[in-house]
C-alpha cells in the first residue's frame, strides 16, 4: 500500500511548476520567442564573478578529500563563522558558528524548524499572501496551518487578523519579508507592532511564540529599503535563509537557519531543529557549497537587472489601469485582477502565451504573480499583451 497523501503531494504539481513546464512545450511548437513567461522564482542574473571564482580556485586547489568529504550536520566550522561574522557586522548581531546550521537552501531550513516547535494541537501561522510550500511544510509535520488574511492595499500585516489568528496552540508565525510574492518589505513599524503583540500573547499563553523569518530575498532590495534584523526587535526569532535568490544558485542547495542565543531555549531549540533536520535525511549541506559560501558570505548581488525590470514593468502596468503595490524587494510583482478572479484572468492570459501564476495558492485569490527575474526584451515585448488584456 502506498501513502496516499505522499502520493497525493508527489503527483499534484504546483500550479507554478505547470505553468513553466507549459511554457515548455509551448515554446517547443511556437517558439521560444513567442512564450512569456513570468512563472518561476529562478534567478535570471548570473551568480558573482567571486562566487564562479571560489568555485573554481576551491575545486582546482585545494585537497579534494576535504572538499567533497562529508563534514558535521550542523557544516563545518569556518564556514559557519564566515556567516556569523557578516551578520555580526552588519547588525552587532552577536552570533557565534554554534548559532548557524547549514541546510540544503531555506526550504529543509523551515521544515526543521517547523518540526522542531510541532507539539500537539500546534497551529503555525502564515501571513497572506505567503508562499504555497508552508502549507505542505506545516501540514506534514503534523501541525496546522493558520492564515492571517492579507491587507491587499500595502501588504504589510493586518495587526487586528494575526492577533485574532492567535491561540494558546500558536507555536510560531511565519514571516517572510522581502515577501513571495509581493515583493513587499515589512517596514520597522510593522515588525514592531507584530512583536508588540507576540510578546504580550506569548505572555498571556504562558509559552514563547516564535518568528520564523524566512529570508531568501534578504539581499534583493531597492530604492535603499531597510530590512530590519527581526531578532534585534523580536529575540524569539529564528531566521531560515537561503543563497539560492541572493547569490543565484538555487540549484547548488544551499542555505542555513541561525537560532540566535536571545531566543528563548536557543540551545535546546537548535538541537530539535537538528534533530528534524536528521530525520528527514539531513547529513551535511552540500561540503563544496559551504566553502563558496564560506568565502563569500559577504557578497552581495548586482541588482540592476532586477531593478529595471521591476520599473519598466510596474510603471507599464500602473499606466494601464493595473493596480499593485509597489515592490520594493525580491522579484516579484502581486498585481490585482481586473475583471474576475486571478485564475480566470492568468488563463486568459495563458490563451495569449503569457504565464503568470494565479494567488489562490498564495491565500489571495484576486491577485496574480509575475516574477520579474526574467529576460528584460522579453519583458517589453510582452507590454502591449498586458495592455490587451486589461482592454479587452
Ligand atoms: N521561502 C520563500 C519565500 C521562497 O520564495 C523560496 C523559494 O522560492 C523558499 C523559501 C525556498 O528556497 P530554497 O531554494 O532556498 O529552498
Amino acid at each position: 500500500m502506498i501513502n496516499q497523501k505522499m502520493h497525493e503531494l508527489g503527483s499534484k504539481r504546483s500550479c507554478i511548476r505547470d505553468l513553466f513546464e507549459y511554457g515548455l512545450k509551448r515554446a517547443a511548437m511556437v517558439g521560444r520567442e513567442n512564450v512569456f513567461d513570468f512563472s518561476l522564482g529562478n534567478p535570471s542574473i548570473p551568480a558573482p564573478e567571486d562566487v564562479k571564482d571560489a568555485f573554481l580556485s576551491i575545486v582546482g586547489k585545494e585537497s579534494p578529500l576535504s572538499v567533497h568529504s562529508y563534514t558535521p550536520a550542523p557544516g563545518a566550522i569556518d564556514p559557519r563563522k564566515s556567516v556569523a561574522d557578516d551578520l555580526n557586522a552588519r547588525y552587532h548581531a552577536g552570533l557565534r558558528p554554534e548559532n548557524i546550521y547549514f541546510t540544503c537552501g531555506a526550504a529543509p531550513a523551515l521544515i526543521a524548524m517547523i518540526r522542531a516547535l510541532t507539539v500537539e494541537n500546534a497551529e503555525i501561522v502564515a501571513i497572506a499572501p505567503f508562499f504555497p510550500e508552508y502549507r505542505p511544510f506545516v501540514e506534514s509535520s503534523g501541525a496546522k496551518l493558520v492564515v492571517v488574511p492579507a491587507d491587499e492595499e500595502a501588504f504589510q500585516i493586518r495587526m487586528d487578523a494575526l492577533e485574532a489568528a492567535l491561540t494558546s496552540h500558536t507555536q510560531a508565525v511565519i514571516v517572510n519579508s522581502p515577501n513571495n510574492p509581493s515583493g513587499v518589505v515589512y517596514t520597522r513599524e510593522t515588525l514592531t507592532a507584530l512583536a508588540a503583540i507576540l510578546t504580550r500573547k506569548s505572555e498571556e499563553f504562558g509559552h514563547p511564540i516564535y518568528i520564523l523569518a524566512d529570508e531568501p530575498y534578504r539581499e534583493l532590495v531597492y530604492d535603499g529599503v531597510e530590512v530590519p534584523y527581526i531578532p534585534g526587535i523580536y529575540p524569539n526569532t529564528v531566521i531560515c535563509y537561503s543563497y539560492s535568490k541572493s547569490l543565484s544558485l538555487p540549484g547548488e542547495r544551499i542555505g542555513y537557519f541561525c537560532v540566535p542565543d536571545c531566543a528563548a531555549d536557543s540551545a535546546a531549540l537548535y538541537a530539535a531543529g537538528a534533530g528534524a533536520a536528521r530525520i528527514i535525511g539531513h547529513v551535511c549541506a552540500p561540503s563544496l557549497q559551504q566553502l563558496v559560501v564560506g568565502r563569500c558570505a559577504g557578497i552581495r548581488p548586482d541588482l540592476d537587472a532586477y531593478d529595471r525590470n521591476r520599473t519598466t514593468l510596474y510603471e507599464a502596468l500602473t499606466s494601464y489601469g493595473y493596480q499593485c503595490a509597489k515592490p520594493n524587494g525580491a522579484f516579484y510583482m502581486f498585481v490585482r485582477s481586473p475583471r474576475g478572479t486571478a485564475q480566470e484572468f492568468s488563463d486568459r492570459a495563458k490563451a495569449k502565451d503569457v504565464l503568470i501564476v494565479p494567488g489562490g495558492d498564495f491565500g489571495c485569490p484576486d491577485f496574480f504573480r509575475i516574477s520579474t527575474c526574467v529576460d528584460h526584451d522579453m519583458l517589453v515585448r510582452s507590454l502591449p499583451i498586458f495592455k490587451a488584456l486589461i482592454e479587452e
